[in-house]
């Protein structure tokens, strides 16, 4: 018996791992020095581990470390809608259900919505963790390019229309979009809206970026320009604002779809873990969230100066980049000579340099975008910034050497 005569399901041939969490395991097995722009985690500094530490034993009793409701503890719950009660998109109770990190939430909403063959629309290039949690169900996923705008309306009607088939769910990062840290523009919001509604389908808006503006406007949220519409389906998270190691998320439904939410949940994990859920809504009542998403404003803002102002610095016009408004991401695109440089290639030879990053085949579900990559900003000091471009522009020297 090997593992070749496994009986696995159809659906096991669909699950296609992820370049970007793999990327942990990777660079926990390198000895040298890397300055990490792969991951899009948050600062170590921006983590309050003090006030973690304090607040176990303040809330924690034996009733915390037992099963807890699968929408979610109620003290959370409540600390999270008064919460966004204070921001521009307030939200009711009955429409949150507190899930286990975002992932959680595109896993719910897929399983609910996606059958095998439904057509499922992503961005191009995409957070790949999200079109893969689609392939895994069995969709057939339509890749439309973004531009400096978020993803280009226009292309998605002529590839949907080319296609002779209506999508059941278009997965969309609207701000700051992971990978490419652009914001789909208000226009775009609306037209999507009306084209979700002809086509009867989903939309899964996955938004762990949109509080972490610090730059321009807030453009409103589809929840904002249509509220209360079933078709669409919110993806938030805790882990860019406080803590990915949480696992704490939520999602924004339809009341009566609800309930199916719930029951895929029980079906998964019964409820998020307690003592995490806790300790978020410990961090919320402590009235701690508003100052800390203005200093990871204020700290994600000049690292994202910092990282252009070095790539400006040692690359110049050997590659474009964008510049968003928010978030954690570059997107940078080698030029001229550059583009014939393989980015998987140049990620090998930059892991050796000490400097690691996504290559953007790893940003595609096929594998498009070998000419560029992401990088994230938000991990690293702008004087660990600086190290780290200048090992990128040596490694970039490297490739081209070749
Ligand atoms: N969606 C996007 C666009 C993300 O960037 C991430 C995290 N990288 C997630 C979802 C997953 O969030 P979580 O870690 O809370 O599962």
């Amino acid at each position: 018996m090997s593992f070749r005569d496994l009986p696995l399901a159809e659906r096991a041939g669909h699950l296609v791992g992820s370049v970007i969490d793999s990327s942990t395991s990777l660079l926990a097995k390198q000895t040298h020095d890397i300055v990490r722009f792969a991951m899009g985690a948050p600062a170590e500094e921006a983590v309050p581990v003090e006030l973690f530490n304090s607040v176990p034993a303040a809330v924690y009793d034996a009733s915390s470390y037992t099963y807890g409701a699968t929408e979610g503890e109620p003290h959370l719950l409540d600390a999270l809608t008064d919460y966004l009660a204070t921001t521009a998109d307030p939200t009711a109770r009955e429409r949150i259900t507190i899930t286990s990190g975002g992932m959680q939430g595109l896993d719910l909403a897929c399983k609910i919505f996606v059958d095998p063959g439904d057509l499922v629309v992503v961005e191009s290039p995409t957070y790949t963790n999200g079109s893969a949690t689609a392939m895994s169900y069995g969709a057939d996923l339509l890749e439309v390019p973004v531009d400096d705008d978020g993803m280009i309306i226009d292309e998605l009607e002529a590839l949907v229309a080319a296609s002779g088939r209506t999508p059941k769910a278009i997965y969309t990062i609207p701000n700051f979009q992971n990978p490419s840290g652009t914001t789909l523009s208000l226009p775009r919001r609306k037209r999507l809206l009306e084209l979700a509604h002809s086509w009867n389908s989903v939309i899964i808006d996955d938004d762990p970026y949109g509080l972490l503006r610090f730059e321009g406007e807030d453009l409103p949220t589809f929840n904002q320009l249509s509220p209360n519409d079933p078709l669409i389906f919110s993806v938030r998270t805790f882990s860019k604002i406080l803590a990915p190691g949480l696992r704490v998320g939520w999602v924004e439904t339809d009341p009566e779809l609800q309930r199916l939410v719930i029951n895929a949940k029980q079906a998964m994990d019964t409820c998020t873990n307690v003592p995490a859920q806790h300790l978020v809504a410990e961090f919320i009542l402590r009235g701690g969230l508003d100052e800390h998403l203005n200093w990871l404003r204020r700290e994600y803002h000049s690292r994202k100066e910092a990282m252009l102002a070095s790539i400006d610095r040692h690359l110049g016009d050997r590659v474009r980049t964008t510049n968003p408004d928010g978030g954690f991401f570059l997107w940078v695109t080698l030029q001229g000579e550059d583009a014939k440089i393989n980015s998987q290639r140049l990620f090998d030879i930059a892991l050796a340099e000490g400097v690691a990053f996504i290559p953007g085949p790893a940003l595609s579900p096929t594998g498009r975008f070998t000419d560029a990559f992401r990088l994230c900003f938000a991990s690293c000091t702008p004087e660990r910034i600086e190290v780290g471009i200048e090992r990128l522009t040596s490694a970039l020297d490297k490739a081209r050497s070749e």
